[in-house]
Formats: C-alpha cells, structure tokens, sequence
C-alpha cells in the first residue's frame, strides 16, 4: 500500500519543503498530495500564476527525485475568487435560494459561464505538470457533505437550479422550464442531463491530462445509490473509464471516529471494484498520530490529510 501525506503551505519554500519530505520519507510514507492552487490565499485565484506553477512543478520534481510519489488536487467547482467576481452568480437552490457558502466550501455551479472558462484555463496550466496522480476535488453539483445531511424526504437534488442550468436544460429538452413543476415532470431527464453535464467535463479533463496520470475523483461520504442523486456524479462509468473513486472519509469532520469510515468504505467495496478504490481519510487526532487500520493496507494508495 502507497501512503500519501497531504502538503499544507502558506508560502512555497524549497528547504521548508525538502525537510517535509525527508520527514515523511523517515515516517514511512510513499508520497505527497499537493493542491494546484496558490497557497497563500486558498484558491482565491482565477487559476494561479506562472511563477506558482513554476514552484508546482518544482515541487513534484523534488518529490520524484526522492523516490516519492506525487498526487497533485485540482479543485474544480469551488472557488472563492469567483464568488467575488463581478459577473458571478451563485448555486440555486430548488427553493430560489442563493447557496449559503461557508469559509471551507464556496461551490460553483459546473453550467456557471465562468466556471468552465475557469476549468479550461486551469487544465491547460496543469497540464505541463507530470505528478503520478490528478485528484479532482469539489467534482460535482454544489452539496455541502460537511454540514448538510442528505434529507432522504427529497424528490429533487437541492441544487442547481441558477438561470445557467435552467437555461441549458430547458435548451436540451427542447421546451421552456418556468416553475420547478414543469421540471419535476421531467425529473428523469433533469438527473441524467446532470450526468452528462459532469462527463463532458471528465472527458475533457481526461483527454487533456490522462496521457500523462490517472485521475482520482474525490466523493462524499453517502451511501453509494445516494451520489448519484445529491452531486450528479456518475462513479461507474468513471471507474470504467479508467479513473480511482476516492470516497473522503473525514471522520473528525463529521464528529466521528474511525470506525465510521471503514463503515463507509466497505458500502463502497460492494459496488465499486476494491482496485479502483483510493480511500481518503484523515489523522485520528489535531496532533496528527496516527494508526492506519489494518484493513486500510488491502487497498493499493490511501490519501492522507
Ligand atoms: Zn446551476
């Protein structure tokens, strides 16, 4: 099994970093997770900058050179800069209302205009940077699996329903949706167009980046039949395209312990083959000591945050 320790920065500093991996070579890990955004102001950018790219690259070639492996995050529909762009316009929820983002999660809609000029800018700035893994992070239709449990009284995803979705489905169908009811009646159509709406962007990601790395795509901590639903993720047909399913399994997050997420990940193994399986999960405690269950090592990488 490749352990993976998530590298958390303000400032990139090459002897700062040199040391980390030292240390976590002394501590056993086989390899460093990295997020592709400028650290100092937590995604806030459009993308980043060529003088922070020039430092991502440095940063999975120092790596390498020390016989580690690299994942590099990708943090695909949230972002705070956007959120204070002047043209932005934020997640709708089925009932009108504006998503009330919080300081860790600011989602954006996929079918936002500037989310995909976002995307776009993004893949091709990463894609002169060769790390062993792309993870993509925030993959999916706004849900905050931190703070909202999923309501199984649903009959429709809480989010999105901005004037881009709208407009987007109601062209795709081929009639004008006015009021949530006449998209109601046409539920099944709304789910799948999701789907779609997400695949496109993965085989877009997946022409430009796969020749190079596997993809990882980060999923919350629901039940497998529940994802499709909240986040408009299509985990199968990932997997059969060759990507790693990566449920987040953050126990401390959600005020719970270890147990809670092997829990989740054996309901993952029955759907999903164990190899394509990359857990995430997180330390048992603030002062980061750790002891990985045994189970854990049935699985080829397991990321670490
Ligand atoms: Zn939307």
């Amino acid at each position: 099994m490749n352990k993976f320790l998530k590298y958390n920065f303000k400032r990139f500093n090459k002897k700062e970093y040199a040391n980390f991996l030292d240390k976590i070579i002394a501590q056993d890990f086989d390899g460093v997770i990295l997020s592709a955004f400028k650290p100092d102001v937590h995604g806030t950018k459009f993308a980043y900058t060529n003088e922070y790219q020039q430092s991502m690259s440095d940063m999975v070639y120092m790596a390498h050179d020390k016989n580690l492996m690299t994942a590099l995050e990708l943090n695909l529909f949230a972002s705070k800069y956007l959120w204070h762009h002047k043209n932005f316009s934020p997640p709708i929820s089925s009932k009108g209302a504006e998503f009330p983002h919080t300081e860790n999660y600011y989602p954006v809609c996929p079918n936002n205009k500037l989310s995909s000029e976002r995307i776009v800018k993004l893949i091709e700035e990463v894609s002169n940077i060769i790390p062993d893994y792309f993870i993509l992070n925030e993959f999916r239709f706004p849900y905050d699996w931190w703070n909202n449990p999923l309501d199984l009284q649903d009959k429709i995803p809480n989010y999105c329903y901005c004037p881009y979705c709208i407009a987007e489905f109601s062209s795709e169908l081929g009639i004008v949706i006015n009021n949530i009811d006449t998209l109601f009646n046409n539920i099944n159509a709304w789910m799948n167009w999701r789907f779609q709406v997400l695949e496109d962007y993965f085989e877009f990601i997946l022409e430009k980046l796969v020749a190079k790395k596997d993809l990882i795509v980060q999923v919350p901590p629901l039940n497998l039949v529940d994802i499709p639903f909240s986040t408009g993720q299509s985990l199968l047909e990932y997997g059969e395209k060759g990507a790693k399913i990566s449920p987040l399994l953050f126990h401390r997050t959600k005020q719970k312990d270890m147990n809670w997420s092997l829990e989740i990940l054996d309901l993952f193994k029955i759907d999903i083959p164990q190899e394509i399986i990359i857990p995430s999960i997180q330390y048992d405690d603030a002062q980061k000591r750790f002891q990985l269950p045994a189970v854990l090592e049935e699985y080829d990488d397991v990321l670490i945050y």
